[in-house]
């Protein structure tokens, strides 16, 4: 029943000189998104729309699922396109549409009709009225409600007219590849795949790291991470993910360093490591799935002790989130199921039972002094040994 769908963006409208290239960008996403759906599309803009057509028959549910993964739409309009054979002719294909669409008819509608065409022998006020006689003709358990209908008929003429009243939720945000690129610290819990589909939905383009450290964490730690990479990689598009090993480091720091203080100083080495590959990158900045308060490392004295060690920006999108807020979105991403896996990361291996929740960044410093030299190697030798794989 719907050949085409109308695919309205709300923010990008408001980009000045620069909405082409924003347009452009939603295009080519869209374009992207449908070429791996059953069908085949002519994805059109036209005056501040965007039109995705298909060219014979198609999946509808598997084409909607790839539409709503697309940033920067904010709905989804199934349309039906009529060729103009008259007012007459309208009326029935109106009728025919609510007949179609909804079952049940006992439903209040309003008719908002729109002339881009303005030759057409009504206006939209008149187009309104008499749609509106023809619905209540044909179905009169229907009633009019102007206010608050159920059904919002739209009827737009233009060369073809187009009917439509379903609106599907989109991923709203900005298209991607819009704003640059940001290395996302990916482990397998929960909120760091929710930070890193937070900045991608601004139209950021992610790399990701993640750090193991085998033996003590498995392959199917890892695997779990590649899985959630490609899952976030569903919205965000490819995501180059560099695969750290952090065995030595993280003995070495185990070795040497008070216990109290292993997670900050580990997390200190992260984040310079990270950030090695994300100026080689040419990412912007830096993304954490860190939450004040959550974890010891992530009271705001542990933030700012992590911080310390990166020039770039460290945005951490789910700063102000309660938990049950990151795991809402996370199931509706659909990363959840994967993050709450029993495969440990390499942090959890490592703990202190009693660590700092308040570290000094003098002291860590000092403690951080004494292993530097040696360190220096076994970073060296991270990075050097990194495993980096495209996840699509
Ligand atoms: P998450 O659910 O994202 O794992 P968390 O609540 O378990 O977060 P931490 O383990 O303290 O919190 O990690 C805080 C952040 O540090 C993570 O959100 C992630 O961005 C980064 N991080 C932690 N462990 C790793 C790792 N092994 N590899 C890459 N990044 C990591
Ligand atoms: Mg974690």
């Amino acid at each position: 029943m719907f050949k085409a769908f109308l695919l309205k963006y709300a923010e990008i409208g408001v980009k000045g000189k620069n909405r082409y290239k924003f347009e452009d960008a939603l295009v080519r996403q869209i374009e992207k998104a449908l070429s791996s759906v059953d069908g085949d599309f002519e994805v059109t803009k036209f005056t501040g729309r965007i039109y995705a057509t298909a060219k014979g028959d198609y999946d509808y549910e598997e084409t909607v699922d790839a539409l709503k993964k697309v940033f920067g739409i904010v709905a989804i309009c199934p349309l039906v396109q009529i060729e103009d054979n008259g007012f007459e002719d309208l009326s029935k294909q109106v009728v025919e549409y609510i007949d179609k669409t909804y079952k049940d008819k006992n439903k209040t509608f309003k008719v908002n009709a729109r002339r881009a065409r303005k030759n057409y022998p009504k206006s939209s006020p008149e187009i309104n009225e008499d749609l509106g006689e023809a619905i209540l003709g044909a179905f009169p358990e229907m009633k009019v409600d102007v206010h608050n209908p159920d059904i919002l008929l739209n009827v737009e003429i233009r060369e073809m007219i187009n009917i439509y009243s379903i609106s599907i939720k989109g991923a709203g945000g900005m298209p991607t590849g819009t704003a640059g690129k940001a290395m996302l610290l990916l482990s397998g819990g929960i909120d760091s795949p929710v930070a890193g589909y937070m900045v991608a939905r601004r139209g950021v383009v992610l790399e990701a790291t993640y750090f193991h450290a085998p033996p003590y964490t498995s392959e199917r730690a890892k695997q779990k991470v590649v899985d959630l990479a490609r899952e976030v990689a569903k919205y965000s598009g490819p995501i180059k993910l560099n695969i750290v090993n952090f065995t030595d480091p993280q003995l070495y720091i185990y070795e040497k360093c008070p216990h109290e203080e292993l997670t900050i100083i580990m997390r200190r080495y992260m984040m310079r490591i990270a950030e090695h590959f994300a100026k080689k990158s040419k990412c912007l900045a830096l993304i954490t799935g860190e939450s004040v308060g959550q974890v010891a490392s992530q009271t705001m004295e542990s933030l700012n002790a992590t911080n310390a060690v990166c020039d770039l920006p460290v945005y951490r999108p789910v700063i102000a989130f309660d938990k049950q807020d990151i795991i809402d979105i996370s199931e509706k991403i659909g990363t959840y199921e994967t993050s709450i896996q029993p495969y440990e990361d390499c942090c959890t291996i490592f703990v202190a039972k009693h660590p700092v929740t308040k570290p000094r960044l003098d002291i860590i410093e000092k403690s951080e002094q004494k292993i530097a030299q040696d360190m220096e190697e076994l970073v060296k030798k991270a990075i050097e040994t990194v495993e980096t794989i495209v996840v699509e």
